[in-house]
């Protein structure tokens, strides 16, 4: 894992980084654009005029707008830190302001998404090189980001065939220096990947929470109160933001759908083995699932 965070010596990477959506993700990276010099100016917009005086009040942008052109004037680099679903209206509000040269980038959940609706209203010469930071909390907003959010993090980015390749390297070399790991794949292999190892467990999270909140009155207060068997983890994930998780499960339904199959079906054959009395399945399968849970400790991402 790389522990290039501090590396502050070397030159900034840009002089103007532009952040559309200061939130959890956009503040986290406005500070450590800012702390560790990757940037010489860190600007912001946000459609939310509150996010906006809140992040001046933070002292972690120079400047911040409801305008977005104000905050695009002059940028090098501007990275859409928005919901997915507003990426096709960010993104045709963006294309006229945009200079050649300038890069595009994001930090959205769903990659497709991200080349589908950016994409197509960018001017030639402005390079769009997609990724998402695999790394965040349950909180959003300006007040709950932090720079070192990213360190020791992967940031999984999924450049369209033929992009820029200088572009592409100073990207990388941004989320080299915030601490991250970059890992370069297709769009659509990030999908299924997420899918999998984060869109799934949140909707088995939502799921579990909401039944819970469904149940007779005297059970739930029970729920609450012995919540620390278990159920108190997925409250944390299943706080998670609304919006955020509407866009990513509607941005990235097939994958979902195809790996929700999958696991119906093996559900399905743990509630066989647990109505039958299959004691030997049932061991055999949790002692192969917590071989999977000391390898992400072995991996450090635990
Ligand atoms: P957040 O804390 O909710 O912040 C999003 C900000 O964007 C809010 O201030 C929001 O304003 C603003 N916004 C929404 N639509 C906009 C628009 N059309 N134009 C300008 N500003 C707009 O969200 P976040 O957690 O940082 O997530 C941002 C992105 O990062 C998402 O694409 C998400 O998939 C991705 N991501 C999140 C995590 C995570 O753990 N949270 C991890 C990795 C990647 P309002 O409050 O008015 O809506």
């Amino acid at each position: 894992m790389s522990t290039a965070s501090t590396d502050t010596v070397s030159a900034p990477l840009f002089d103007r980084v532009a952040i559309i959506g200061i939130g959890l993700i956009g503040s986290s990276l406005a500070r450590a654009l800012a702390e560790y010099g990757i940037a010489r100016q860190v600007v912001c917009a946000d459609r939310s005029a509150d996010a906006c005086a809140k992040a001046l009040e933070l002292g972690i942008v120079a400047e911040a707008s409801t305008d977005l052109a104000a905050a695009l004037a002059g940028a090098d680099l501007v990275v859409l830190a928005t919901p997915v679903g507003s990426y096709a209206a960010v993104g045709e509000a963006i294309g006229p302001l945009l200079k050649p040269g300038t890069i595009v980038t994001d930090v959205g959940s769903v990659k497709q998404a991200a080349l589908r609706d950016i994409g197509p209203h960018l001017p030639d010469g402005v390079p769009l090189i997609p990724g998402h930071p695999v790394a965040g909390t349950e909180h959003s907003g300006p007040e709950a980001g932090f720079a070192t959010l990213f360190q020791g993090r992967w940031c999984i980015l999924t450049p369209p065939p033929g992009a820029d390749r200088q572009a592409l390297e100073r990207v990388t070399e941004l989320w080299r220096r915030v601490g991250s790991t970059v890992e370069i794949m297709e769009a659509s292999h990030h999908d299924r990947v997420l899918a999998i190892t984060s869109h799934l467990p949140h909707l088995i999270a939502y799921t579990i929470v909401g039944t819970a909140s469904d149940l007779e009155e005297d059970t739930k207060s029970e729920v609450i109160k012995f919540s620390a068997g278990g159920f108190r983890d997925f409250t944390r994930i299943a706080a998670s933001d609304p919006v955020m998780w509407r866009d990513i499960f509607l941005n990235n339904r097939e994958a979902v759908l195809e790996i929700l199959q999958r696991f119906t079906e093996d559900l399905t054959a743990l509630q066989r083995s647990i109505r039958w009395g299959e004691g030997e399945q049932l061991q055999d399968h949790f002692t192969k699932t917590r071989a999977v849970r000391r390898g992400i400790i072995d991996a450090k991402q635990a």
